[in-house]
Order: structure tokens, then C-alpha cells, then sequence
């Protein structure tokens, strides 16, 4: 019997509202058991709370998402470390740099990122991190910050970019994209890398795996994700479950 970790997981999202229980249900039977739900925003703190109170296997991260640098205010940033403290928080996150979408205020990412990421040390907490087209400068402020520990979700730099991640204890989430022949780079990362840095994760309800194509992304889905793991290693999925979930289980201190 699989006992696996989905290490990021927006569960708290509206379009898991209508069938909850059936989510959790399917999951758990493909041995998707736990799973970290980062925040996004001020707003859904409280959501991604109350969700890690009533189900059991879920437990949360609070942060300030870089995708949202237009709600987050100072005073969100002030509240962060009570929150963290007085609400079972498993990590800082989500944090991090986008300089994908257009329009977003990258010099305001960074204050807020670097901000975050200082709280996560001081309360010697992992942090989840968002890098995407940003994993130089993600890699550069975590190196700059120094002294912590965390993944780098839905990772989809080089394999030199893994290394320094590597180095700086950093693990990488790897999730549906992995399951698509066309992403070579990240295939070739994940065939090479040592296993003690590897995280599975399924980003639902986004990134669907190559099989669930254009549907809403649940956790129950990320046995494509463990199956292409383990078929491009040439290793069991078993070997790959027990040594992710480890993995998991020690970065977050989950119980
Ligand atoms: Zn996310």
C-alpha cells in the first residue's frame, strides 16, 4: 500500500467546493494521503486553516503568493509571524518571484519574497517557494538570505540551477509537467538528481498531468506523476514513494 505526500496542493480552492469529500476519498485510495496546502493570499489564511482543522492529513503553509503582489500589503506582511505561530503552520508559502505573467510588480515580488523569506528563518520554518522564469534570481536571494531550508515547487530549471538549489538545501517539486515527452530539460533533471531531494506534487486544481489533459488537477492524479518518476529513474514506484515521503515527512516535520 502507497503512503505518499502531496506536497502542494491548493485544496482550499473553490473548484474543489462542490465534491470535497470525494476529493480526499480518491486520493487517499491511490495512496495520496497527506497533504500541504499553501496559502495564497491575507485572505485565504484563514480557509487553508480551517481545512488542516478538519481533515485529517492536511496541514498548512501561510504565505504571500508573488501572483498576487497586487492585494498584499505591508500590514499582511506585519500579521505573518503571529499567524505562523499561533496556527500549526508546516511552512512559509507560497512565496516566491514571477516574472512569467505580464504586469506584475517584480520590484514589490522581491521586497515581499525577501521579507517572507527572513520570517521563515527566524521561525525556523521551510519555505515553499514560486519561481517561475525567476530561478536565478530565486536561487541568488536564497544563497543571499542564507540559513534556510524549503522546495522549490513545480522546479523547471537546469540541472546546474538544481545543483546550486541542491547546495543551498533546497528540494525540488516535481509534478504533471514531468509527465509530458515534451519536457525534456526537467526529465533529464529528474532522471540525474539524487533522490534525497525529491518531492512529488500536483499543484491541483492547475498542471494536469499529460493523461488528465484540460481537467481540473486533483491529488489522487499524481500517481502519473510518481509512475514517470520512477520509469525515467529505472527505479520501483515503490523505492520512489518511500524515499519522497521521507523526504516530505522530515522538511516539514509532518507527523
Ligand atoms: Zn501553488
Amino acid at each position: 500500500m502507497l503512503d505518499l505526500v502531496d506536497t502542494h496542493a491548493h485544496l482550499d480552492d473553490a473548484s474543489f467546493g462542490a465534491d470535497g469529500d470525494e476529493i480526499y476519498a480518491r486520493s487517499a485510495q491511490s495512496g495520496v494521503r497527506r497533504w500541504v496546502v499553501p496559502a495564497i493570499d491575507r485572505s485565504n489564511w484563514e480557509a487553508v486553516h480551517a481545512l488542516a482543522r478538519a481533515r485529517p492529513g492536511v496541514s498548512a503553509a501561510f504565505g504571500l503568493h508573488p501572483l498576487f503582489v497586487d492585494r498584499h500589503e505591508d500590514c499582511h506582511l506585519a500579521e505573518l509571524p503571529a499567524w505562523l505561530e499561533g496556527h500549526g503552520a508546516v511552512a512559509v508559502g507560497e512565496i516566491g518571484l514571477d516574472a512569467y505573467v505580464d504586469g506584475l510588480d517584480f520590484a514589490r515580488q522581491r521586497t515581499i519574497f525577501l521579507r517572507q523569506l527572513e520570517i521563515a528563518r527566524e521561525h525556523d520554518l521551510p519555505v515553499i517557494v514560486h519561481g517561475r522564469r525567476a530561478f536565478e534570481e530565486v536561487i541568488h536571494t536564497l544563497r543571499r538570505v542564507g540559513g534556510l531550508r524549503g522546495v522549490v515547487h513545480s522546479f523547471a530549471g537546469s540541472e546546474e540551477q538544481a545543483r546550486q538549489l541542491f547546495d543551498l538545501g533546497f528540494h525540488l517539486g516535481i509534478g504533471g509537467p514531468v509527465t509530458y515527452e515534451r519536457a525534456a530539460r526537467i526529465r533529464r533533471v529528474v532522471t540525474t538528481m539524487p533522490l534525497s531531494w525529491l518531492l512529488l506534487e500536483t499543484d491541483a486544481p492547475d498542471q494536469p498531468c499529460a493523461g488528465h489533459r484540460g481537467e481540473r488537477n486533483e491529488p489522487a492524479f499524481m500517481l502519473e506523476v510518481l509512475d514517470t518518476v520512477a520509469r525515467l529513474r529505472g527505479e520501483t514506484r515503490e523505492t520512489i514513494a518511500a524515499a519522497t515521503t521521507a523526504n516530505a515527512s522530515a522538511l516539514f516535520r509532518l507527523s
